[in-house]
């Protein structure tokens, strides 16, 4: 928490880029990121700054369907992490299906919660969304006629959030969940 800069301000008309309700007042960086470059930070108003010491106040977090959208990685990151912290709940699972945030963001979003399943290949590389991939054994794809050959290509893959053991790809135009373990990065 610091000082908040003009810059930073500017950046969504003085209000809070949370709640997009209250004049903004304070700078908030999102950790682990600690130099207070606005990049790193968000302007909250008070009423959100309070709201993140209180485990209850999901009625009030709504407002990140509104600020998930914003243009700022940051603002994505501890939108996306107040999000993570209610996704049991509906309409918090509905915005993190629906969200499509660049990979660097999501994992900033998730540091906070010591997040050790990366999603590797079998030989280690870590994968990335949009990481093309190799198959390294035939694989039958569950609930169709056809095997995948050794060696198929697997372009724009997607990780599955919560399981570090999964990627999804398309193969022969369907969309198929896939063990990292049988894939090597293309
Ligand atoms: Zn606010």
């Amino acid at each position: 928490m610091s000082a908040i800069k003009e810059e930073l301000k500017k950046r969504n008309q003085d209000l809070c880029e949370l709640c997009n309700a209250e004049i903004a007042s304070i700078a908030y960086t999102v950790s682990p990121k600690s130099d207070e470059s606005i990049e790193n930070q968000v302007a909250v108003c008070d009423v959100c700054m309070k709201a993140t010491d209180d485990n209850n106040s999901g009625f009030h977090w709504r407002c990140v369907e509104g600020s998930i959208w914003s243009p700022y990685a940051s603002v994505q990151a501890l939108s996306f992490r107040i999000l993570n912290q209610y996704k049991e709940e509906a309409w918090a699972n509905d915005l993190i299906s629906s969200v499509d945030l660049d990979e660097n963001t999501i994992q900033w979003a998730l540091s906070a919660f010591e997040v050790k399943d990366i999603h590797k290949d079998a030989f280690g590389n870590v994968l990335v969304t949009g990481d093309n991939v190799v198959l390294t054994q035939a694989l039958n794809v569950k609930g169709t006629n056809f095997t995948a050959s050794k060696g198929t290509v697997v372009k724009k893959i997607k990780l599955v959030h919560d399981n570090a053991e999964q990627i999804e790809g398309k193969i022969n135009d369907q969309v198929i969940v896939i063990l990292t373990k049988f894939v090597k990065k293309g």
